[in-house]
């Protein structure tokens, strides 16, 4: 097989360094399923992978990209043929394994799903991982009673998380309250279906153990002080899909809304979803995610600009959902 080009992060003495690299099939990874990747996406964990922070990635040389959409190349797998059209998330490939900011990757095939029909592959990832949490998210939420009509709230708002959850949560009928540090974001989350478009909750809130019931149930991508305010502020009953960190990894909330509200944390975790779920999950976006406003979310960039963008990322200043062309 002819070489590829890869985004490559070295360590150099603790500096971790990206360049894009001519590379040959004999360091890819063990798998049984070599794939042509058309696209790929930026998620805030790529970011801090292209940045070196976390110590997600313990060994060097590391091509991240922890999904990838496209064409499968060989299989030794009865489950895919080449010319199959594929999708990946998670299993922590692009962060134990090479990923996805690479014209080719080789996986297990019980890691990849099929491309659902109805989704090209670029929509596919204009969803990605970020866009699959959400769908994960908005999932738990209706197996714990949540029902069309109800008063939802979307935390991180701006980011693909977010924006993902704010267009599927009003496709199926909520009432969407967006939560935004950025003002300016008005108009967009509006265009995406948002019927309110409400401030970030501060970092450093004075969380009341219980305040006014307001939530049937939210989606939260911040966590930290946001996700300890959420949970004083949902109705008796209701839950909230803790999904992310953006806004930091401490929660110092008290038991009081659990014993006097009954109130429910569900942890969402896209990277070890089993794979019932995770089919379904993707069956669901070609069914009830409108598709004109993933485009709207979404704008396209090539490998070679992926690493400039990881520190916005991180600043959470990149708005809704960043698809790479690995091809470009
Ligand atoms: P993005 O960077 O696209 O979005 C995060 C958003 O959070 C930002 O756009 C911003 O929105 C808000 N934000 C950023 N920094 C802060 C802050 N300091 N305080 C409050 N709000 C902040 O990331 P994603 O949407 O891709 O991911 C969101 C989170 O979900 C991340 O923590 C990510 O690691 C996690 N995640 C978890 C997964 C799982 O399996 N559980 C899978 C995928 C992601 P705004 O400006 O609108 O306020």
């Amino acid at each position: 097989m002819p070489n590829f080009r890869a985004l490559v992060l070295h360590d150099d003495s603790g500096r971790v360094a990206s360049a894009i690299e001519d590379v040959d099939d004999s360091r890819l990874p063990p798998g049984d399923v070599t794939v042509a990747v058309e696209y790929s996406t930026l998620n805030y964990k790529d970011g801090m992978i292209l940045r070196g922070l976390g110590r997600l990635v313990r060994t060097y040389p590391h091509v991240p990209g922890i999904d990838f959409a496209g064409t499968v190349e060989r299989s030794e797998s009865p489950d895919y043929k080449p010319g199959d059209k594929v999708v990946l998330t998670g299993w922590r490939v692009g962060e134990t394994q090479w990923g996805g900011f690479s014209e080719r990757a080789r996986v297990r095939a019980d890691y990849l799903v099929p491309l659902p029909e109805g989704l090209s592959a670029r929509q596919a990832m204009a969803i990605g991982t970020a866009g699959f949490t959400a769908m994960l998210a908005v999932t738990a939420l209706e197996n714990r009673g949540l029902r069309a009509g109800a008063d939802v709230l979307v935390t991180g708002a701006g980011g693909g998380l977010g924006g993902v959850a704010v267009a599927l949560m009003a496709k199926l009928g909520h009432k969407v309250s967006a939560s935004t540090g950025r003002s300016q974001l008005r108009d967009y989350l509006e265009g995406l279906g948002a019927a309110v478009v409400v401030d970030r909750i501060p970092a450093d809130a004075a969380v009341r153990p219980l305040d006014r019931e307001t939530w049937d149930g939210a989606v939260d991508a911040v966590g930290g002080a946001t996700l300890a305010t959420i949970l004083s502020q949902l109705k008796y009953g209701a839950s909230v899909a803790a999904c992310g960190l953006a806004g930091g990894s401490d929660l110092t909330a008290t038991v009081i809304p659990f014993l006097l509200r009954g109130v429910n944390l569900l942890g969402i975790d896209s990277v070890m979803c089993p794979q019932e779920p995770r089919f379904e999950a993707w069956r669901r976006f070609a069914r009830d995610l409108p598709l004109d406003k993933l485009e709207a979310m979404t704008d396209e960039v090539p490998l070679s600009r992926v690493a400039e963008l990881a520190p916005r990322i991180l600043a959470g200043a990149l708005r809704g959902r960043t698809v790479i062309d690995v091809r470009r």
